[in-house]
Protein backbone atom coordinates (compact mmCIF):
# COMPACT_ATOMS: atom_id res chain seq x y z
CA UNK A 1 0.00 0.00 0.00
CA UNK A 2 1.30 3.29 -0.71
CA UNK A 3 1.14 6.28 2.29
CA UNK A 4 -0.48 8.98 0.80
CA UNK A 5 0.74 12.36 0.48
CA UNK A 6 -0.56 15.73 0.68
CA UNK A 7 1.39 19.41 -0.50
CA UNK A 8 0.84 22.34 -0.18
CA UNK A 9 1.33 24.63 -3.06
CA UNK A 10 1.55 28.26 -1.63
CA UNK A 11 2.75 29.74 -4.54
CA UNK A 12 3.30 33.60 -4.69
CA UNK A 13 1.57 34.01 -1.61
CA UNK A 14 1.87 35.36 1.91
CA UNK A 15 3.96 37.15 4.46
CA UNK A 16 5.53 36.94 7.74
CA UNK A 17 2.55 37.45 9.69
CA UNK A 18 0.27 35.22 7.52
CA UNK A 19 2.59 32.85 7.78
CA UNK A 20 3.42 33.00 11.34
CA UNK A 21 -0.86 32.69 11.48
CA UNK A 22 -0.74 29.42 8.79
CA UNK A 23 2.19 27.78 10.26
CA UNK A 24 0.74 28.24 14.11
CA UNK A 25 -2.82 26.33 12.73
CA UNK A 26 -0.98 23.68 11.39
CA UNK A 27 1.53 23.26 14.61
CA UNK A 28 -2.05 22.83 16.69
CA UNK A 29 -3.42 20.54 14.72
CA UNK A 30 -0.93 18.24 12.97
CA UNK A 31 -1.47 15.51 15.18
CA UNK A 32 -4.54 15.12 14.13
CA UNK A 33 -3.22 13.91 10.12
CA UNK A 34 -3.19 10.17 10.44
CA UNK A 35 -1.07 8.29 8.18
CA UNK A 36 -0.28 10.61 5.77
CA UNK A 37 2.44 12.36 4.23
CA UNK A 38 2.18 16.10 4.69
CA UNK A 39 4.61 19.06 3.32
CA UNK A 40 4.55 22.72 2.29
CA UNK A 41 6.11 24.43 -0.09
CA UNK A 42 6.27 28.10 0.52
CA UNK A 43 7.86 30.98 -1.89
CA UNK A 44 11.52 30.51 -1.59
CA UNK A 45 12.05 33.61 0.44
CA UNK A 46 10.09 32.25 3.57
CA UNK A 47 11.62 28.71 3.62
CA UNK A 48 13.08 29.46 6.38
CA UNK A 49 11.00 31.12 8.51
CA UNK A 50 8.45 28.56 7.79
CA UNK A 51 10.77 25.58 8.96
CA UNK A 52 11.77 28.15 11.86
CA UNK A 53 7.62 28.94 12.58
CA UNK A 54 7.04 24.80 12.50
CA UNK A 55 6.93 22.87 15.29
CA UNK A 56 5.14 20.15 14.11
CA UNK A 57 7.51 17.54 13.30
CA UNK A 58 5.25 15.42 10.50
CA UNK A 59 5.01 18.49 8.01
CA UNK A 60 7.93 18.50 5.76
CA UNK A 61 9.02 21.64 3.62
CA UNK A 62 9.48 21.44 0.03
CA UNK A 63 10.35 24.18 -3.07
CA UNK A 64 8.75 25.72 -5.35
CA UNK A 65 11.64 25.65 -8.21
CA UNK A 66 15.10 25.25 -8.53
CA UNK A 67 17.29 26.16 -11.46
CA UNK A 68 19.00 23.68 -13.25
CA UNK A 69 22.37 24.14 -12.05
CA UNK A 70 22.29 22.48 -8.82
CA UNK A 71 24.90 24.15 -6.74
CA UNK A 72 25.90 27.94 -7.37
CA UNK A 73 27.08 30.20 -9.71
CA UNK A 74 26.08 33.33 -11.84
CA UNK A 75 22.37 32.95 -12.24
CA UNK A 76 20.90 36.16 -11.41
CA UNK A 77 17.71 35.63 -9.33
CA UNK A 78 17.57 31.39 -8.64
CA UNK A 79 17.56 29.50 -6.45
CA UNK A 80 19.60 26.34 -6.56
CA UNK A 81 19.15 22.93 -5.11
CA UNK A 82 21.83 23.01 -2.55
CA UNK A 83 20.30 25.81 -1.34
CA UNK A 84 16.83 24.23 -0.76
CA UNK A 85 19.00 20.90 0.54
CA UNK A 86 20.86 23.25 3.08
CA UNK A 87 17.29 24.89 4.44
CA UNK A 88 16.31 21.25 5.12
CA UNK A 89 14.15 20.83 2.33
CA UNK A 90 13.32 17.19 1.38
CA UNK A 91 10.65 18.30 -1.93
CA UNK A 92 10.67 20.66 -4.35
CA UNK A 93 8.10 20.84 -7.19
CA UNK A 94 8.58 21.02 -10.98
CA UNK A 95 7.41 21.54 -14.15
CA UNK A 96 3.94 23.22 -12.72
CA UNK A 97 2.09 24.44 -15.34
CA UNK A 98 2.25 28.12 -13.91
CA UNK A 99 6.26 27.91 -14.45
CA UNK A 100 5.25 26.00 -17.91
CA UNK A 101 2.71 28.35 -18.93
CA UNK A 102 3.79 31.67 -17.81
CA UNK A 103 7.68 31.30 -17.68
CA UNK A 104 7.94 28.67 -20.87
CA UNK A 105 9.57 26.10 -19.37
CA UNK A 106 9.74 23.53 -21.89
CA UNK A 107 9.68 19.28 -21.30
CA UNK A 108 13.21 19.37 -21.83
CA UNK A 109 13.77 21.78 -19.54
CA UNK A 110 11.91 20.31 -16.56
CA UNK A 111 13.06 16.66 -16.94
CA UNK A 112 17.41 18.66 -16.38
CA UNK A 113 15.69 20.15 -13.22
CA UNK A 114 14.40 16.72 -11.87
CA UNK A 115 17.51 15.40 -12.61
CA UNK A 116 19.21 18.09 -10.88
CA UNK A 117 17.07 18.12 -8.11
CA UNK A 118 17.12 13.62 -7.47
CA UNK A 119 21.26 14.66 -7.75
CA UNK A 120 20.62 16.21 -4.43
CA UNK A 121 18.13 13.86 -2.76
CA UNK A 122 15.49 16.56 -2.96
CA UNK A 123 12.07 14.30 -4.03
CA UNK A 124 10.89 16.09 -6.99
CA UNK A 125 7.17 16.44 -7.29
CA UNK A 126 6.25 16.56 -11.26
CA UNK A 127 3.34 18.23 -12.03
CA UNK A 128 1.52 16.28 -15.52
CA UNK A 129 -1.73 18.29 -17.00
CA UNK A 130 -3.45 19.28 -19.67
CA UNK A 131 -5.74 22.31 -20.61
CA UNK A 132 -9.03 22.45 -21.48
CA UNK A 133 -8.26 22.44 -25.49
CA UNK A 134 -6.41 19.53 -25.17
CA UNK A 135 -8.80 17.60 -23.41
CA UNK A 136 -11.45 18.51 -25.83
CA UNK A 137 -9.65 17.83 -28.61
CA UNK A 138 -8.65 14.49 -27.92
CA UNK A 139 -4.71 14.88 -26.97
CA UNK A 140 -5.10 14.17 -23.16
CA UNK A 141 -3.16 10.80 -22.89
CA UNK A 142 -0.45 12.69 -25.44
CA UNK A 143 -0.05 15.94 -23.71
CA UNK A 144 0.35 13.51 -20.53
CA UNK A 145 2.87 10.93 -22.35
CA UNK A 146 4.65 13.47 -23.65
CA UNK A 147 5.41 15.21 -20.35
CA UNK A 148 6.06 12.12 -18.53
CA UNK A 149 8.37 10.76 -21.42
CA UNK A 150 10.76 13.52 -21.27
CA UNK A 151 11.63 12.82 -17.67
CA UNK A 152 11.94 9.13 -17.87
CA UNK A 153 14.09 9.38 -20.76
CA UNK A 154 16.78 12.01 -19.13
CA UNK A 155 16.45 10.12 -15.54
CA UNK A 156 15.43 6.72 -16.35
CA UNK A 157 12.34 4.94 -15.13
CA UNK A 158 14.15 3.57 -12.20
CA UNK A 159 14.71 6.71 -10.68
CA UNK A 160 11.33 7.26 -10.67
CA UNK A 161 10.94 5.83 -7.64
CA UNK A 162 12.04 8.73 -5.90
CA UNK A 163 9.72 10.83 -7.89
CA UNK A 164 6.25 11.95 -6.63
CA UNK A 165 4.06 12.94 -9.44
CA UNK A 166 1.29 15.34 -9.94
CA UNK A 167 -1.65 15.03 -12.27
CA UNK A 168 -2.90 18.67 -12.46
CA UNK A 169 -5.30 19.50 -15.02
CA UNK A 170 -4.84 22.99 -15.95
CA UNK A 171 -8.86 23.58 -16.53
CA UNK A 172 -8.96 22.76 -12.61
CA UNK A 173 -6.39 25.20 -11.40
CA UNK A 174 -7.57 28.05 -9.06
CA UNK A 175 -11.00 27.87 -11.03
CA UNK A 176 -13.30 25.93 -8.53
CA UNK A 177 -13.82 23.14 -11.21
CA UNK A 178 -12.68 19.97 -9.88
CA UNK A 179 -12.04 16.82 -12.07
CA UNK A 180 -14.57 14.46 -11.07
CA UNK A 181 -12.95 11.58 -8.80
CA UNK A 182 -14.18 9.55 -11.86
CA UNK A 183 -12.45 11.56 -14.55
CA UNK A 184 -9.07 12.09 -12.15
CA UNK A 185 -8.78 8.55 -11.40
CA UNK A 186 -8.82 7.48 -15.22
CA UNK A 187 -5.80 9.95 -16.23
CA UNK A 188 -3.52 8.55 -12.76
CA UNK A 189 -4.15 5.05 -13.96
CA UNK A 190 -3.03 6.16 -17.43
CA UNK A 191 -0.23 7.59 -16.12
CA UNK A 192 0.42 4.67 -13.66
CA UNK A 193 -0.01 2.32 -16.91
CA UNK A 194 2.99 4.99 -19.19
CA UNK A 195 5.17 3.70 -15.96
CA UNK A 196 4.00 -0.30 -15.35
CA UNK A 197 4.67 -0.76 -19.33
CA UNK A 198 8.16 0.42 -18.41
CA UNK A 199 8.76 -0.90 -14.87
CA UNK A 200 6.16 -2.49 -12.98
CA UNK A 201 7.38 -2.16 -9.63
CA UNK A 202 8.55 1.88 -10.12
CA UNK A 203 4.64 2.03 -11.09
CA UNK A 204 3.27 0.51 -7.85
CA UNK A 205 5.41 2.51 -6.24
CA UNK A 206 4.98 6.41 -7.01
CA UNK A 207 2.97 8.56 -5.57
CA UNK A 208 0.68 10.35 -7.76
CA UNK A 209 -1.27 13.39 -6.53
CA UNK A 210 -4.21 14.69 -8.13
CA UNK A 211 -3.88 18.86 -7.86
CA UNK A 212 -6.65 21.34 -9.23
CA UNK A 213 -9.45 22.92 -6.42
CA UNK A 214 -9.15 20.02 -3.84
CA UNK A 215 -11.28 21.24 -1.32
CA UNK A 216 -11.88 20.26 2.69
CA UNK A 217 -15.45 19.28 0.52
CA UNK A 218 -14.22 16.97 -2.45
CA UNK A 219 -11.20 15.27 -0.92
CA UNK A 220 -12.10 12.57 1.00
CA UNK A 221 -13.85 11.25 -2.61
CA UNK A 222 -10.90 12.02 -4.39
CA UNK A 223 -8.64 9.96 -2.53
CA UNK A 224 -10.36 7.04 -1.88
CA UNK A 225 -10.23 6.63 -5.49
CA UNK A 226 -7.87 3.56 -6.03
CA UNK A 227 -4.46 5.42 -7.62
CA UNK A 228 -5.13 8.74 -6.74
CA UNK A 229 -2.55 8.71 -3.66
CA UNK A 230 -2.96 12.58 -2.40
CA UNK A 231 -2.87 16.26 -3.59
CA UNK A 232 -1.25 19.08 -4.42
CA UNK A 233 -2.95 22.09 -2.90
CA UNK A 234 -3.33 25.24 -3.70
CA UNK A 235 -5.74 27.65 -2.61
CA UNK A 236 -6.96 25.50 0.56
CA UNK A 237 -3.33 25.15 1.77
CA UNK A 238 -3.67 28.68 2.78
CA UNK A 239 -5.84 28.05 5.30
CA UNK A 240 -4.74 26.16 8.32
CA UNK A 241 -8.46 24.43 8.75
CA UNK A 242 -9.00 23.70 5.37
CA UNK A 243 -5.52 21.92 4.82
CA UNK A 244 -5.63 20.12 8.09
CA UNK A 245 -8.96 18.89 7.01
CA UNK A 246 -7.50 17.71 3.57
CA UNK A 247 -5.01 16.03 5.18
CA UNK A 248 -7.16 13.79 7.36
CA UNK A 249 -9.44 12.75 4.49
CA UNK A 250 -5.84 11.11 3.59
CA UNK A 251 -5.04 9.68 6.87
P1 LIG B 1 -5.77 25.16 -6.49
O1 LIG B 1 -5.89 24.13 -5.41
O2 LIG B 1 -5.82 26.57 -5.98
O3 LIG B 1 -6.72 24.91 -7.62
O4 LIG B 1 -4.28 25.01 -7.11
C1 LIG B 1 -3.83 23.77 -7.48
C2 LIG B 1 -2.38 23.86 -7.78
O5 LIG B 1 -1.98 24.47 -8.76
C3 LIG B 1 -1.45 23.22 -6.85
O6 LIG B 1 -0.17 23.17 -7.39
Amino acid sequence: MRQLFVAGNWKMHGDKASIKTLVTGLNAQADSVGNVSVAVCPPAVYLDYTKNCLVASNIAVGGQNIAEEPVSGAFTGETSAAMLKDLDCEYVILGHSERRAIYGETDAEIARKVKTALGMGLTPILCVGETLEERESGQLETVISTQLNAVIDEVGIAAFANVVIAYEPVWAIGTGKTASSGQAQEVHAFIRGQLAAKDSAVAEKVIIQYGGSVKPGNAAELFSQPDIDGGLIGGASLNADDFIAICRAAG
